[in-house]
């Protein structure tokens, strides 16, 4: 099978996906809806499978970072709404945001009046999602600045407003203090709407760690990365719903060699062996998302057995100790993240003093995406 072939993939496993997107939206009162979050290629699990199985799980919304990022799920002939959160002001830009029927965000009245002097040109109505900055200080207007921007944006007649949203920058911490602070600055600007007669269709502030938090604050749509990818933003969210990491990486054995004691492992001799040892080389590297930061640190799974990586991690191979694993051959399967190896996103991200968001999006398209569903059932298809 296509498994076959390849040096290094990454396993998804949708059925995950799909609990997952289950489990966040058992969290949500009616009519509220969940966003699924599927830029940087669904966190390195691809966008595509994702997206389809997230719809099927019942999200109603897609979102991305770019443009090219969108078009991609349209052109996989998927119809849900799909929300750029990204900002984007370009002519051509615009033009692709009404061909692929995409939904931009909307940040500050200069890149409203650029949407409104492109799309004036032509007849289409585009719908817009406009973002208010609560206290990240990234997109959108400043909350004070909120009522005469939407007020704006309203009076122009090629821009539909679908809703008002903002972004926390501190959803994940434990300590609340500066949330309640974004939470009150947005409701202050939504009842400021209201006072002025402006009513937005839906307005909605919560990642995953927002929504895991505070039930209160779920509004209409919850924008959800992390969990549908079955990591948890911090541990104390932990008991809060039931996720299961969905990606797994693997890696082909591609050489099995002996080395004497004092023998030096890889670039720059970061590993010496202080004994005679057997060291298989593996067909992966920091060019296909393992990093190189993790040179020496990690613990990976061969034939049912955890065994240390060796020697600096280069773009495309890496070294393991297999001195005391029997039988290992050219094209054994090893396990790096997930799976056997037990290793999870959060080890990794808490070992290079990141976070398990950088880890995942590091997965990207150098390495095939098998749908482990889909390979089951091609399997069982191919015993028939
Ligand atoms: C990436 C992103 C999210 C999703 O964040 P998670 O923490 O992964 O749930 C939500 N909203 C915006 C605006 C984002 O950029």
């Amino acid at each position: 099978m296509l498994k076959q072939n390849h040096r290094a993939w990454v396993e998804v496993d949708l059925s995950a996906i799909k609990h997952n997107v289950r489990q966040l939206k058992s969290l949500l009162t009616a009519p509220t809806e969940l966003m699924a979050i599927v830029k940087a290629d669904a966190y390195g699990h691809g966008a595509i499978d994702v997206s389809q199985t997230a719809i099927e799980a019942g999200a109603t919304w897609l979102g991305v970072a770019t443009i090219p990022e969108g078009i991609q799920i349209r052109r996989a002939g998927i119809t849900a709404p799909i929300v750029v959160l990204g900002a984007t002001n370009g002519v051509d830009e615009i033009k692709a945001i009404a061909e692929y029927r995409l939904q931009p965000t909307i940040c500050n009245p200069k890149q409203a009046l650029i949407y409104h002097e492109v799309l004036s040109q032509t007849v289409e109505k585009v719908p817009v999602h406009l973002t208010i900055d609560t206290g990240m200080s990234r997109l959108g207007v400043n909350w004070q600045e909120a009522i005469d921007f939407v007020k704006l944006v309203q009076h122009l007649p090629n821009l539909e407003i679908l809703s008002v949203y903002s972004h926390f920058a501190t959803a994940d911490d434990s300590d609340r203090t500066f949330m309640q602070l974004q939470i009150q600055r947005f409701e202050k600007v939504i009842a400021d709407l209201r006072a002025n007669g402006i009513y937005p269709p839906r307005i909605h502030i919560c990642n995953t760690a927002a929504m895991l938090s505070d039930r209160q604050i779920h509004y209409d749509i919850v924008r959800t990365g992390l969990g549908i990818y079955g990591l948890y933003p911090a541990p104390h969210f932990k008991n809060i719903a039931d996720l299961r990491p969905a990606l797994t990486v693997k890696a082909r054995i591609t050489q099995v060699k002996e080395i004497k004691a004092g023998t030096s492992v890889s670039y720059g001799r970061s590993f010496i062996a202080s004994q005679d040892m057997k060291i298989a080389i593996v067909a992966i590297g920091y060019a296909d998302g393992i990093p190189r930061g993790l040179s020496n640190r990690i613990r990976v799974a061969i034939n049912g057995q955890k065994v240390a990586q060796i020697g600096t991690i280069t773009m495309d191979q890496c070294a393991i100790d297999v001195t005391h694993v029997p039988n290992v051959n050219v094209g054994d399967v090893v396990t790096f993240l997930g799976g056997d190896s037990e290793n999870t996103a959060d080890d990794w991200a808490n070992l290079l003093g990141t976070i398990s968001w950088e880890i995942l999006c590091g997965f990207k398209n150098r390495l095939p995406r098998i749908n482990l569903v889909k390979e089951i059932c091609d399997r069982q298809e191919s015993m028939l």
